[in-house]
């Protein structure tokens, strides 16, 4: 046995008892021990998997999943795990273990829909493994073409309930399609196309409907700014006639609040959805959110 599993199983011994441990089969009690790495992912495997599935979330709620760690434990349920979902590329941390760990029970997200290059407007900065922008969940088509490969692999780590995760994956894939229709709907007219964002997470959305993101740091959410970069963005802001700056829900808005000073604007919250802050959201609540936060900024009639 590999020493890092050893570990993880060691810790297991001593946080839950080496006999009430299950063996890896991918099953407790039944139920298909599914392990996502982030809330986007939680999200399609709890909508998809529903009560024939466990799922356990490697990013703690109101945690920013960028610069995840594990512990042994975390570690040991991507050992026990009959399916594991995440995105190469995003977490290192996560990349590791499953390289270690998983083998052929995980659903890399990255290789399921092309991901798109980081973009140019983030002072050249390439902070994820290949050079990639992983934030490939903020678009709602991507998404739904990301939940019928994941409905596709619960299915073939659980046979008995692949009908059931092939029809709930394809009621969810609906409403990701009513959702991408008010996106279109509601961005289709408006007086700006500028968004001024404080992480630059947001590419899919502006490419999917035809909104150009100026990201003030790079794609990850706590790097901070060069004074250039700032100047260079307050610039831009200026010349689009930019009323809001962005800023996101896991991490300070200060950076945000200093350019909104400077360009009189004011700020408001898009959420890049990589973990929920408030009981009862969800990802379609948080994206309507986020679309009612576009359309106000952007003076957007429908
Ligand atoms: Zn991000």
């Amino acid at each position: 046995m590999r020493i890092r599993a050893l570990a993880a199983l060691l810790a297991l011994c001593v946080t839950t008892g080496c006999a009430a441990r299950a063996v890896a089969s991918g099953f407790t009690a039944g139920r298909l021990n599914v392990v996502t790495a982030f809330y986007p992912l939680r999200f399609l495997a709890d909508r998809i998997g529903g009560s024939s599935v466990n799922v356990t979330d490697l990013t703690k709620p109101g945690a920013e999943p960028h610069d995840v760690e594990l512990n042994p434990r975390q570690v040991g349920q991507i050992v026990d795990a009959g399916l594991v979902v995440y995105l190469k590329g995003f977490q290192p941390a996560v990349d590791q273990a499953v390289a270690q760990e998983a083998g052929s029970r995980a659903l890399d997200v990255a290789s399921v829909v092309p991901l798109l290059p980081l973009s140019t407007s983030t002072d050249g900065e390439k902070e994820t493994a290949h050079g990639k922008d992983p934030h490939v969940w903020l678009d709602p088509v991507r998404y739904a073409t990301i939940a019928g490969a994941v409905s596709a692999r619960l299915g073939q780590a659980d046979p008995a309930h692949a009908a059931e995760y092939t029809a709930r994956a394809a009621a969810l894939r609906s409403q990701l399609g009513a959702l991408d229709a008010e996106f279109a709907t509601g961005l289709k007219t408006c007086q700006r196309r500028e968004i001024v964002t404080s992480h630059s997470a947001f590419n899919y959305l502006a490419t999917r409907y035809h909104l150009t993101q100026i990201g003030i740091t790079g794609i990850s959410p706590e790097a901070e700014p060069s004074p250039r970069r700032l100047a260079a963005v307050a610039a831009e802001a200026k010349r689009t006639g930019t009323t809001t700056i962005f800023f996101e829900t896991l991490v300070s808005p200060k950076v945000a609040e200093t350019l909104a000073r400077e360009v009189g604007a004011r700020t408001a919250v898009l959420d890049p959805l990589e973990g929920l802050t408030k009981p009862g959201e969800d990802y379609f609540s948080v994206m309507r959110s986020n679309l009612a936060a576009l359309t106000t900024a952007l003076g957007c009639s429908s």
